[in-house]
């Protein structure tokens, strides 16, 4: 029999707080692709895949929180929400307001938001303002807005944000037959690491709902490996960073908001949290588009990143599984696929109108 999935909410309804008489704001986010990656396993010797998120309606793991974040803005009788953003927050806020019929307002770090996440914001009808400071400051308004005036936020310290992408462990768990061994992801303001880390804790023993315990679904529990751009390594620095820079501006946060959350899954996990170059970064990028097939934005490749530096320095263990979290689409911010190592601009080859020459410049010979 078809089954056409429901969206997060109706999916894994006995485990959020929602009720049946919750009237469910979703776009059919989640159920996305936990893809093999070939060439990451044959270079670990481990079992590498990649849950590959920027299937979501927006193109980022936003979609999951924002659903329940939405629904429960609903549910709370709100008329507009906010929230503050490096672009898919944004995106994703601006999306699931129309799908309720609230109205959005979005706070910007000035010049550092990619076209295509901007893009969305705008067709989405939400009121944007760029605002004159980075991420950190856009979160301080934003959470100031929501306390002293009547619009709700929906950023990941809204605990629905978080109950929301829980569901991406749930999904791994539910694909591979069991939690993997490691898990690998990007670390920005720290909601999904603390989110998926709260999924995989919850599957792995009895889980008390209104109408009973639920059974275990998994026998462990992963590992969790978070990767930081270096520019934007609060976690490894051991504090806030005022100054946050990477390309990678989807994780280019100095201040946490769930700070203490990411560091239990870290330590309760027995796994790190640590940075990678911007270098790393793009060249993980390219890996992933060029050798496994799978285009993601800068921030996103940061736990592939992370994995192929531990991997060099003889840290990643064989025969185990590993999933990365892959976060956004590549076509969020598409220009860096555009350059070559050397930081120049690609350039395609013009050819005239011509088989032969076409054929010549192919390397191909007649049959
Ligand atoms: C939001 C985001 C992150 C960072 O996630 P946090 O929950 O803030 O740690 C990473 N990658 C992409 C593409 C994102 O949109």
């Amino acid at each position: 029999m078809a089954h056409q999935w429901r969206g997060v909410i109706r999916e894994y309804a006995d485990r959020l707080p929602v009720t049946e008489a919750t009237k469910v704001i979703t776009l059919g986010e989640g159920g996305t692709p936990l893809v093999h990656a070939q060439k990451l396993s044959e270079l670990t010797g481990s079992e590498v895949y990649l849950k590959v998120e920027g299937m979501n309606p927006t193109g980022s793991f936003k979609d999951r929180g924002m659903t329940m974040a939405m629904t429960a803005a609903v549910e709370a009788g709100a008329k507009a929400v906010v929230c503050a953003s490096t672009g898919n927050t944004s995106a994703s806020a601006a999306a699931y307001a129309t799908a309720a019929g609230l109205k959005c307002a979005v706070l910007v770090p000035e010049g550092k938001i990619s076209m295509g996440k901007l893009s969305q914001a705008i067709a989405h009808g939400a009121t944007l303002l760029q605002v004159d400071g980075n991420f950190d400051n856009c979160l301080d308004i934003a959470r100031k807005l929501g306390e002293a005036y009547p619009v709700f936020l929906v950023n990941s310290v809204n605990p629905a944000r978080i109950q929301g992408q829980k569901t991406g462990a749930f999904e791994v768990v539910d694909s591979l037959g069991d939690a993997p061994d490691i898990h690998v992801l990007p670390v920005g303001n720290a909601g999904n690491i603390s989110a998926y880390w709260k999924g995989y804790k919850e599957y792995s023993g009895p889980f008390e709902t209104a109408n009973g315990t639920l059974p275990a679904v998994s026998t462990k529990t992963p590992i969790m490996w978070g990767f930081q751009a270096a520019g934007a390594a609060p976690f490894v620095a051991g504090h806030p960073i005022t100054e946050p820079d990477t390309i990678a501006t989807a994780i280019r946060i100095g201040n946490p908001a769930s700070w203490d959350t990411a560091v239990a899954a870290r330590d309760e996990s027995g796994g790190l949290i640590e940075a990678v170059s911007d270098d790393e970064i793009l060249a993980a990028h390219r890996w992933l588009s060029a050798k496994e097939g799978v285009f993601v934005e800068p921030g996103s490749a940061a736990g592939v990143a992370g994995l192929i530096k531990k991997h060099a320095a003889g840290e990643v263990p064989a025969g185990k599984t590993i999933v990365i979290t892959v976060t956004g689409h590549g076509l969020k911010d598409p220009q860096w696929a555009l350059r070559t190592e050397d930081g120049s601009d690609v350039q395609p080859v013009k050819v005239p109108n011509d088989v032969v020459t076409v054929a010549a410049e192919l390397g191909l010979e007649e049959n």
